[in-house]
């Protein structure tokens, strides 16, 4: 099975299988239970969540080790146990993590040690409801989400809900206590971990202001990685399958600025000649890591299966896949999915 993410190229993906963002990608690995080998083009984090809820029997290919995420490689391990237990020592208040699916399993594992559980863009405010619902009413009780590692999706989601600025903090791992106060650390109710997406950070408000001044009619909408600002300006919000959706559903003749990675957008193009589609800004908004997934690479994988060569498999170590599995499973039980965010 061939599973593609929405920010692979045409070339890549017209081979797949399957397409999806994170959180479908990572149920298909699971409900494809006799599929032996799963080809992800996608990042390393996706490959290593594919093989957490797969079987032992089946093996996941990266068809290229370097394609990583910028994002992931905010947060290590080790400095996410180190501010668990530093945030313990300065509040009594029950600290649950919210892990992207844009991490690793080692810390997805932390997640579910913690209580916590992992969420796509797509289902980030379910799960931070969730977080927040007492325990006695199937929730996680939390006093207080430490969300990791991408803060712009955290905050967006946190304002969508009725937060304000003074409701959350900025966790820098950096710096001793994350470079928070006591007082601080009280007042937040949102712990945001110091990480981003650099693709959604070339969005700028000026350019939303610049493409309604060229034509007033067009509607934009933006990822919740983008940042305050730019999400603020825009028509609405939403992760790429949310994007997908809200473009497909709409008349012949709609105009659209998206504010995502340029191969989802003009893919999106391509497959509505009726619509008029295009990215946010000039210029192209591309994941290079992605883009490491190239069709040579992925050749190569399926050329090496073919003559029974089993190359570039990604697996997670049995007892982190065990805690791992458990972040992400509470996430998938988590159901609810909504459908872009309007804000105007
Ligand atoms: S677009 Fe951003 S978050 Fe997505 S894989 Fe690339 S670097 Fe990571």
């Amino acid at each position: 099975m061939i599973l593609g993410h929405h920010y692979q190229s045409d070339a890549v993906i017209q081979f797949a299988d399957f397409t999806g963002d994170s959180l479908k990608l990572s149920q298909l690995a699971a409900a494809q239970t006799r599929a032996r080998y799963i080809v992800f083009c996608g990042v390393h984090f996706m490959a290593e969540s594919a093989d957490v809820l797969s079987s032992p029997e089946q093996a996941v290919i990266l068809p290229t080790l370097s394609a990583g995420c910028a994002m992931a490689d905010m947060a290590e391990a080790p400095d996410v146990e180190l501010a668990l237990t530093e945030l313990r020592a300065m509040t009594d208040a029950r600290i649950v993590p919210v892990t992207y699916v844009n991490s690793t399993a080692a810390i997805k594992a932390i997640t579910a040690r913690a209580g916590g559980a992992c969420c796509t863009s797509s289902n980030v405010r379910n799960v931070f409801e969730w977080a927040f619902r007492p325990q006695a009413e199937g929730g996680a009780g939390a006093g207080k989400i430490l969300a990791i590692p991408d803060r712009h999706l955290a905050m967006n989601t946190a304002e969508a809900m009725g937060y304000t600025p003074d409701d959350w903090a900025i966790w820098n791992p950096h710096e001793p206590d994350g470079g928070l106060t006591r007082p601080q650390v009280a007042r937040a109710k949102f712990l945001l971990w110091l990480g981003q997406c650099y693709v959604h950070q070339l969005f700028k408000p000026a350019h939303v202001e610049a493409i309604r001044k060229q034509d007033p009619a067009i509607r934009v909408i933006v990822h919740p990685e983008c940042p305050r600002e730019v999400v603020h300006l825009a028509d609405a919000s939403g992760s790429t399958e949310q994007i997908i959706r809200a473009v497909s559903a709409a008349p012949a003749g709609s105009k659209w600025a998206v504010g995502t990675e340029s191969n989802l957008v003009n893919r999106l193009a391509k497959q509505h000649p009726d619509q008029s589609i295009r990215v946010l800004s000039n210029a192209a908004a591309l994941c290079v890591q992605m883009a490491r997934i190239d069709l040579p690479h992925l050749l190569w994988a399926l050329d090496n299966l073919a003559n029974g060569r089993v190359v570039n498999r990604v697996r997670v170590d049995a007892a982190v896949a065990a805690d791992a599995r458990v972040a992400l499973q509470r996430m998938i039980d988590i159901k609810a999915v909504r459908d872009a965010t309007e804000r105007r």
